[in-house]
Formats: structure tokens, sequence, C-alpha cells
């Protein structure tokens, strides 16, 4: 019964607090802004460990990316996260826009390989002149400047590219050869998923934090979609959870909410203190799992 739940209760020992991160994507219009900044500003209180900013397909949001990350480092008091692809730009161009970050005050870098621009699916295929691999772009970014912080992916269900798990495994060795200190792992459902992959993850000798990423689900046919590209299973008992609420958002928004709760609760039950949210822009249900997690908003003293 959740209110029988204290955080305490399943801090394992040595820590005393919840670290959690919050993804957003940059905004297309006017609208969407005003939706994300009323978002950041609910989250913003949670005192997160950083908040990230997508890159669009393709390198397709490069300049809303960097104005939004901009906005952040400007107007609050929150850590950014900038993602970065090796999509369609030279090394050179890349490198210069990892230079604009470092000059407008932004350390810490998430660094991906990126989707063919025909879409998730489409084969890849690296851009003359530019970084081959992920872990070729971490090792860029280090040596533009070694106080940037890295952050890289990691697949509990494998990349749909790769041929097998140890493959996909290899990847983020040689990205934390590269210098990445963190990976933040593609949403999943199933909780066990994420543990056995930990498990091959520490026996392999990578020991970075494996941050989970969490979803929740605001839209369970988007939420499909989404996970059938990237490689991600639906399992039929979450089907089932949402079947027949198309016409109803008021129960499909209880629904997610207490989908998303047992399994942020189930994790942090089973020893994790690290969360990030793919909030999809929006506050309500990650403000309220955190709160379920015991985060409480950082009130700023006066001086
Ligand atoms: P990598 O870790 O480099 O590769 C994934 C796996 O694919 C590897 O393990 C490797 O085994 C295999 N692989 C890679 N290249 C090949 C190849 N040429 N041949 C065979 N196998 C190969 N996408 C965006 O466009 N913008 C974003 O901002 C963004 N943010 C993300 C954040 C997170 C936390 C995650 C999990 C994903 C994000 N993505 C984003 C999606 C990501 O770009 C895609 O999943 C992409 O297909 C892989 O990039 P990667 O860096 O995750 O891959």
């Amino acid at each position: 019964m959740i209110s029988q739940l204290r955080p305490s209760r399943f801090m394992p020992p040595g820590h005393n607090r919840i670290d959690v991160s919050f993804e957003f994507f940059p905004p297309k219009d006017e609208s969407m802004e005003k939706t994300l900044w009323e978002s950041i500003e609910r989250l913003a209180p949670l005192n997160p460990d950083f908040v990230s900013v997508t890159y669009g397909a393709g390198g397709s949001t490069r300049e809303r990316t960097h104005a939004t990350v901009k906005r952040i480092v400007q107007e609050t008091s929150l850590t950014p996260a900038a993602h970065l692809t090796c999509v369609a730009a030279t090394r050179d161009e890349i490198d210069d826009v990892v230079r604009q970050y470092h000059d407008a005050g932004v350390r810490h870098i998430v660094a991906l390989r990126g989707d063919s621009l025909e879409g998730a699916g489409a084969r890849y295929k690296s851009t003359p002149g530019g970084y081959d691999t992920s872990a070729d772009l971490v090792a860029g970014i280090k040596k533009i400047s070694s106080d940037f912080e890295v952050s890289v992916s990691a697949y509990p269900e494998k990349h749909p590219d790769s041929l097998n798990v140890d493959a996909d495994i290899d990847m983020l060795k040689a990205k934390v050869d590269a210098g990445a200190t963190r990976a933040i792992t593609q949403f999943f459902f199933e909780n066990d998923l994420y543990f056995r992959y930990l498990d091959r993850v520490r026996a392999r000798g990578i020991d970075i934090p494996i941050v989970p990423g969490i979803l929740p689900v605001q839209n369970f046919k988007a939420a499909t979609n989404f996970a059938q590209r990237a490689g991600a299973s639906v399992p039929s008992w979450l089907a089932e959870r949402f079947a027949g609420l198309d016409g109803d958002p008021a129960t499909r928004k209880l629904i997610a909410a207490a989908v998303a709760a047992e399994q942020a609760i189930d994790l942090l039950d089973r020893g994790v203190t690290n969360f990030h949210f793919y909030t999809m822009n929006r506050a309500d249900l990650v403000y309220a799992i955190c709160h379920l997690l015991g985060l409480r908003p950082q009130v700023e003293q006066a001086a």
C-alpha cells in the first residue's frame, strides 16, 4: 500500500538522497514553449541533478536545442545537459557546437550516435568527415575540454542495430573508455530487464552509474509507437491496463500515474537511487512520482 511506503525504508545503506534528472525536448512553437517553461518551473524546485534537452533527428532542432539550453543557463539555477548526435555534421561542425556550449557555460553533454536521416530503423551511415561512433564523439568532446561531463545511452533490451546484448555492452564499454561517466537507459517497463542488464554490465567491468530512464505513459498509443522504434518491449499487462480508455483521459491519467509509481517504487525498493525521467515536456506525472519517491520542493532561503 502506497501510504505505507517511506523512502528511508528503501534507501540502500550509505545513501541519504535520491537524485533525479529530467529530459525535455525543444519546443516547436510558442504554445509548446509555454508548456515547456511551465513544466521546467514546476519541476525546478525538486532540485534535479540536471535537466537535459534533446537534439532532434539529424540535427533538425539544432538551433532550438541551443536556444533552450541557453535559456536554462541564463534564467534558471538548473544545471543543463545538452544532447548531441553525430548525424549529418562533420567533426569540425560538431566541435564548434561543443565549443559554443562550453563558452555558454554548459559542462554536461549527452553524447549519442543518433539515427539515420531516413528515421529510426533505416540503416545508419556515418557522415563523411564526421564522428563515426558515439564513442568517437565522447572522445572528441573530452578532447575539447576535459571538464565536460559526458553521459551516454544504454539499452537494457539492446539497441535494434546491435547483433546481440554483448555487442551492445561492448559499445557501452568503448564509450566509458572514451570518457563517459554516466549512462542513461532507454525506457523499459519491466524492471527485471534493467536488473538483468545491470548484472551483465557490471560483469563486463563497467562501473559507471547506469541510470534508469523512466517514461511515464502519458499516451499509450504514442508510447507503443515510440517503443517499437526504440526496440523496447511493451508487456501485455501494460496494454491491458490502458485497454478501453481511449475516450477516458481522466482515468487514463490515473492509470498512468499508478503504473509509473509502481515502477519507480519497485526500483527504489530494489536499491535504485538515481532516476532519469522522460518528461515529454509535461510536469504533472513526473512531479507526482518524485513526490512519491520522497522528493520535496526546496524553497530558497532568504539571505
Ligand atoms: P550507440 O550506443 O552508439 O549504439 C547503439 C548500439 O547500436 C551499439 O551498442 C552498437 O552495438 C550498435 N551499433 C551502432 N552503430 C552500429 C553500426 N554501424 N552497425 C552495427 N551496430 C551498430 N536521439 C536523437 O536523435 N536525439 C537525442 O537527443 C537523443 N537522446 C537520447 C537519449 C537517451 C538517454 C537514449 C537512450 C537515446 C537517445 N536518442 C536520441 C536515440 C539514439 O540516438 C538512437 O537510439 C540511436 O539509434 C543510437 O544512438 P546511441 O548513441 O544510443 O547509439
